[in-house]
């Protein structure tokens, strides 16, 4: 007797996630150290990563509502271009250039962490990330100069597997930045963490009817929790910050629980890419934007 197909479309719906996870460390840790230290090699892996769980959104939808359509995705490819080009030249040269030049004057030094195993090291790297990224996502939430960069991003009418990338450029910036550079992590361990980044955050951001596991979902953030954060009433916005470490929610008090498929700030007003580009300096368009939770200065 043979299985029924939605079982095993099922089972991959529920394991996808974190078999993507391990196979990322595995990976990561199993390659020759030339190849897991060139820049083409994580440019390769995330590029791949993307297109599979983009292609996910063709065999297991989750909402039609976020169906992707050509504007849709042409404005996704936009993105994820100038991710690849301006945003990652801008954070390696001007905040990582920063950073090591901070190192070498205050004389930082952390030679141990890169005998780590290279796991362990990603997910330290996994950490520290996010801890920032948990802190600096919730003031944008809270402070309007910040969110006014955060809400071109708040202002998406549906999520697809390329949506964490898009938003205003400079809010892009500080989203890709981090402190890691102050420590002596591997190379190779950066990548595995920037890859296990990307494909969280894509994960999060998907419309594919993922299901996994409960203890998943109590560490990495999911659609469905990405989802709420992304609601239409502002005030409901304000939960689930972590993009990738949903645990730092739980720790923090911020973490909901449930899903929504309406999404989008200023009654689901859809920006074009140069109103996402103009959003911070054009009061004709968020004035229309106040929020009431959040400080005029
Ligand atoms: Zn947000
Ligand atoms: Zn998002």
């Amino acid at each position: 007797m043979t299985a029924p197909t939605g079982t095993f479309k099922d089972a991959i719906f529920r394991w996808f996630e974190p078999a993507t996870l391990a196979f990322i460390l595995l990976m990561w840790s199993l390659l020759p150290a030339e190849t897991a230290s060139n820049p083409l090699t994580i440019l390769a892996a995330t590029l791949t990563t993307r297109a599979v769980v983009l292609g996910l959104e063709f065999v297991g939808e989750r909402h039609a509502g976020w169906r992707l359509n050509r504007r849709e995705l042409l404005t996704d490819l936009f993105y994820l271009v100038l991710g690849y080009t301006v945003i990652q030249a801008v954070n390696n040269e001007v905040i990582d250039g920063g950073l090591l030049a901070l190192k070498a004057q205050l004389g930082i030094a952390t030679p141990g962490l890169a005998q780590l195993p290279l796991a362990v090291q990603a997910l330290l790297i996994l950490f520290i990330i996010e801890f920032g990224q948990y802190w600096l996502h919730r003031a944008m939430h809270n402070w309007r100069p910040l969110w006014l960069l955060h809400a071109p991003h708040h202002h998406l009418t549906q999520l697809n597997a390329l949506k964490g990338g898009v938003g205003n450029p400079l809010e892009l910036i500080l989203v890709f930045a981090s402190v890691v550079a102050l420590f002596d992590f591997s190379l190779p361990a950066l990548f595995c963490a920037g890859h296990l980044v990307t494909a969280i955050t894509c994960f999060a951001h998907a419309n594919v009817r993922f299901k996994a596991p409960a203890w998943y979902g109590f560490f990495f953030t999911t659609v469905a929790h990405h989802s709420l954060h992304h609601s239409v009433a502002y005030d409901d916005t304000r939960c689930n910050y972590a993009n990738s470490l949903i645990i730092l929610d739980r720790l923090f008090g911020t973490f909901r629980v449930g899903e929504t498929d309406t999404v989008g700030q200023g009654e689901r007003r859809r920006l074009s890419i140069r109103e996402q580009f103009l959003f911070p300096v054009l009061p004709a368009i968020n004035g229309a934007n106040e929020r009431p939770g959040i400080p005029a200065e």
